[in-house]
């Protein structure tokens, strides 16, 4: 472990340190914490409660609740549980996917809020004596001594906090300081558009289970968050102000016109400060480790939001790391190789999901975004008419490609 000398308000001495606490880097803390390894996860925010989360848990990640004994107090959490997913295509609506074809403990995607998902697990991570989840202290510096990167310096309310680690975990997302501090080579793959995130009050009894629409040039999915629908309306990349040079009268009609259940509550959207502009775009790191570092989650490979999955990626990375390194935290930390046995195991199904993403983005969307006259592509309504094949895409969405299971012990004493 990293050298002795005792901690103090201003230095910690963990065996990791996770930056970020997203979806990775709380499950990335809850393994090894359990896993009785000397580790501490930095957010930077007081607390999960941020609206631009991706609400989507899949089944792949439900299994490793399942695996961990978390999975029955977890379904306790409010949610709700979606298995057949629908698209609404001008008037006809097609099923695109059906998980409860899948074999496997919860054929559904559970929605709930992200911050839902990320407060069980710093909840139930508590009693890992080993695990500290640190909010507002957010990363700002990499420590690096040579070629080796040995920490960071947190911002805290209480002051700078040095933070020495055998291993530094970037989990700080698709914008990672860290990932840039640490000099890591990005391949850009890009993005044709961007979402505009906002909420519009959901009707009393509205029971609606269109999942995404698609009309007259316009693409738009709503998450169901109780009292409110959470709205991600796709625009061009870089299309902002050209929706807002049009005017929010228009943009309250191409709402309406796309989802009427949105009427009534539309004036929630009372000016553009209700809506926020998400970025979107996909990358990945030519190599995720370097000594005493590793990137996984987006800080490794940009997700987008096809297909939802960039949570249940981030999850899966977590675990991975977790099986991968868990017994390799001797007398300074995971060797190099050890680190890049990560990227071994997680690359291929990185690249089929990226792959599958730009394929869905290119072919489907910048198409429904832009054409007026957009059917959908004849591969679509073949999906829509053959339930196995809906299966399939349940598959790729529900459980990805290479799933993961959880193989980190949990130590002893705890
Ligand atoms: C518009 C949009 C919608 C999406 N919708 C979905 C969806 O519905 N379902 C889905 O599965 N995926 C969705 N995704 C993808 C998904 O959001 C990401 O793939 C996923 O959040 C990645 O998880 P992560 O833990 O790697 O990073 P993040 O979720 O980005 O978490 C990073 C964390 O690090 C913290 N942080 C950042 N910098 C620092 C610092 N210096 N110090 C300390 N803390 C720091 C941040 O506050 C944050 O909590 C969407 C993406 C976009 C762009």
């Amino acid at each position: 472990m990293v050298d002795a000398a005792p901690d103090s308000s201003s230095s910690l001495n963990v065996q990791c340190c996770i930056v970020g606490g997203g979806p990775a880097g709380m499950m990335l803390g809850y393994l090894l914490g359990r896993a009785g390894i000397k580790t501490v996860v930095l957010e930077k925010h007081a607390d999960f409660f941020r609206d631009f989360r991706g609400d989507t848990v899949h089944p792949s990640t439900l299994k490793v609740m399942q695996e961990l004994g978390l999975l029955e107090d977890f379904l306790k959490v409010p949610h709700d549980e979606v298995a057949k997913l629908n698209a609404l295509f001008g008037t006809t609506s097609i099923r695109l996917a059906d998980l409860s074809r899948l074999d496997t403990v919860c054929p559904f995607i559970a929605f709930m809020p992200q911050w839902d998902f990320l407060n069980f697990l710093d909840d139930k991570g508590k009693r890992f004596y080993n695990l500290s989840v640190r909010k507002n202290a957010e990363a700002v510096e990499l420590l690096k001594n040579g070629d080796r990167v040995t920490g960071v310096i947190a911002k805290t309310q209480n002051g700078p906090l040095r933070i020495n680690a055998d291993l530094t975990v970037a989990c700080d997302g698709r914008h990672s300081l860290m990932r840039e501090q640490a000099g890591m080579n990005v391949e850009d793959i890009g993005a044709p558009m961007d979402v505009l995130w906002f909420r519009v009050g959901k009707p009393q009894g509205s029971n609606d289970s269109v999942f995404a629409r698609i009309q007259s040039g316009q693409m738009m999915v709503m998450l169901d968050r109780t009292t409110y629908w959470q709205c991600a309306y796709v625009i061009a990349k870089n299309g902002f102000e050209t929706v807002k040079a049009k005017g929010l009268d228009e943009f309250h009609d191409n709402i309406v016109k796309l989802a009427p259940i949105a009427r009534e509550h539309i004036g929630d959207v009372k000016s553009w400060d209700d809506v926020k502009l998400l970025s979107v775009k996909i990358d990945r790191l030519t190599r995720w480790a370097r000594q005493g570092f590793l990137c996984i989650g987006d800080a490794a490979h940009a997700m987008s939001p096809v297909g939802g999955v960039g949570v249940n990626l981030a999850v899966q990375d977590a675990v991975a790391s977790a099986n991968l390194l868990f017994d390799k935290f001797g007398p300074g930390g995971p060797s190099l190789a050890n680190l890049d046995t990560v990227q071994d195991r997680r690359l291929f199904p990185v690249r089929a999901t990226q792959a599958i993403q730009v394929f869905v983005q290119n072919k489907l969307i910048n198409r429904a975004i832009s054409d007026k006259q957009f059917d959908p592509p004849l591969p679509v309504r073949i999906i829509g008419m053959i339930p196995f094949l809906q299966g399939l895409t349940a598959r790729a969405i529900g459980i990805g490609v290479r799933p993961e299971h959880v193989h980190s012990i949990e130590a002893k004493r705890v």
